[in-house]
């Protein structure tokens, strides 16, 4: 139960502040509950659509120096989706998926072959394409050999036919297993697959049908990785979670959600800045229609109104914020846009209020998209979102694709363009503005830099403790408990005066040091 009488539960205070825009800074939280438990307990799943569940309440952006497929592979052991940006050709985009894909903490579904004529130069191209030396060699679709990294020198053998190299399939059959021999059960099948990998010794269990075609694989250095990322994010054939942005150009993204749906994608996002479109409309209900159990993510809006209009038209997760990236310049040059708490809060409210009222089950989450830079900004914005949504504070990591550049006092830093900045509109997100003509474009980003923030593996624990504390600080265990509070008008809210802005943040030092990359 709250304790105070000046706090005022969310409902009221957004009432209060009718007609103000507000965003993070302008929020105080106060404690409701005792705090009986350690941050480390508290459980970060959640939602990122309807259908699929996430460990860490979070997503990456679909932006060019942001997500692609090395990103998000390291996002998704972490326990949270990227979205692979569509700033490239369609093929590219589906094999960035398949690479997401392939990477397995499990088995490798459909691994990549060679036939026993090919090249080893072509074994080489493939691992440094792709990072996989653990290739299968297959005649008229049965294997006969196996060739890892152990079995050539990429220098010496260039120009030799892969069957000279290859371990034939005789001196195999300690690691080759039959697929009906294997248990059914996802986990038991895993295990089992794993305990046979260990007997043998090998490096790789190679799995075969009745028909001694290869099926699936899997790697010891994949079960390593399996321990060291439990709270990892995975569809039922063990494949990392990943999901892949189209455009609002309805024939455009026929031919992407297509190639993308092919290669193995988990959910598709619709990326628009300016949502609750005709053409956005279409688009949606094209995908629902075509592929029913492909989940998709709608948006950007920033009220009530679009959030509910795109589950009328079949979202399976609102995505919300306009104007408020740390690279955006939208508000300067078009309107439509909010402050980010209060876009977030009157949406999530809206979107809960309605699918209770239509029997919507599981609802529809809401994805806060944009503005986020500090820990307690996201612990803000999950009092009312289901995730929140990843742009610069992701740029920085080793994974992000941009460049690293050294500045004048040798800092490490990364290259962060906005989605609409003349730059990458240039390299193809124009539909994304809706531009035809490049003479009177005018930008709706900027280009920039970011702190270097080191590999994902190292950075997003610390935000994912920094979302724990938030919890923990307010007395909840898990993101239901707190939603529920929240929306059941059990935790209270006051606006931060400017003074009280200024005493939140760090002062009367006379110098200081920060030791997380947060600013
Ligand atoms: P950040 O996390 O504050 O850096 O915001 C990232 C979000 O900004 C993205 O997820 C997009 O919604 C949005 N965005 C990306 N590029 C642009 C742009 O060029 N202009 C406006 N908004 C953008």
């Amino acid at each position: 139960m709250s304790t105070d009488p000046f706090g005022l539960p969310a409902r009221e205070f957004f009432e209060r502040f009718r007609g103000e825009s507000l965003t993070f800074d302008d929020l105080c939280v106060l404690q409701p509950r005792t705090i009986d438990f350690g941050a480390q307990e508290v459980d970060l799943s959640s939602r990122i659509t309807r259908n699929i569940r996430i460990n860490t309440p979070l997503v990456s952006s679909p932006m060019e120096d942001i997500s692609e497929y090395e990103l998000a592979i390291a996002v998704a052991l972490q326990g949270f989706p990227a979205v692979i940006h569509y700033n490239m050709p369609v093929k590219e985009q589906a094999e960035q998926v398949r690479k997401v894909k392939r990477f397995e903490n499990g088995f490798v579904i459909d691994p990549i072959t060679l036939g026993p004529d090919a090249t080893i130069a072509k074994a080489v191209e493939i691992r440094s394409d792709t990072g996989i030396s653990t290739l299968p060699i297959t005649d008229g679709g049965r294997l006969v050999g196996l060739l890892t990294k152990n079995d050539y020198s990429g220098r010496k053998h260039a120009q030799m036919k892969i069957a000279e190299r290859m371990v034939p399939l005789e001196r195999l059959k300690h690691q080759i297993v039959r697929v009906d021999a294997l248990p059914e059960e996802d986990t038991a099948r895993l295990s089992r697959a794993n305990d046979l990998l260990l007997e043998s010794h090998a490096g790789v269990l190679l799995i075969v049908n009745g028909s001694g075609q290869i099926e699936s694989l899997v790697t010891r250095t994949d079960i390593e990785k399996n321990e060291a990322f439990p709270d990892s994010i995975k569809d039922r054939h063990k494949s990392l979670v990943v999901g892949a942005a189209v455009t609002t150009n309805p024939e455009q993204s026929r031919e992407r959600a297509a190639e993308l749906v092919a290669a193995g994608v988990d959910f598709l996002c619709i990326d628009s800045s300016h949502g609750n479109s005709a053409h956005e409309q279409a688009v949606l209900e094209y995908l629902k229609a075509e592929y029913p159990d492909i989940d998709v993510i709608y948006g950007n809006v920033a009220t009530a109104g679009g959030a509910i209009r795109g589950i009328e038209w079949g979202a399976d997760a609102i995505r919300v914020g306009k104007g408020v990236g740390s690279i955006c310049s939208t508000s300067q040059v078009s309107l439509g846009t909010r402050s980010q708490i209060t876009a977030t809060y009157s949406c999530a409210r809206a979107v809960r209020e309605y699918c209770r009222n239509k029997g919507i089950e599981p609802s529809v989450p809401v994805i806060s998209d944009g503005g986020y830079g500090t820990f307690g900004a996201i612990g803000k914005g999950l009092l009312f979102a289901d995730a929140v949504m990843l742009g610069s504070m992701l740029a920085g990591t080793d994974e992000a694709p941009s460049a690293v550049i050294y500045d004048r006092q040798g800092r490490k830093l990364k290259g962060y363009k906005g989605m609409g900045s003349l730059e990458a509109v240039l390299r193809g997100s124009s539909a994304r503005y809706d531009v035809e003509t490049f003479d009177d474009y005018v930008a709706e980003g900027v280009v920039g830099t970011v702190r270097s923030k080191g590999p994902v593996s190292r950075w997003v624990p610390q935000i994912k403790t920094g979302i724990r504390k938030c919890l923990q600080s307010l007395g909840y265990r898990s993101l239901e408990e707190l939603h529920e509070a929240v929306f059941s008008d059990a935790v209270l809210i006051e606006r931060m005066s400017e003074a009280g802005k200024k005493e939140a943040g760090i002062h009367d030092l006379v110098e200081y040091r920060r030791d997380l990359p947060l600013d």
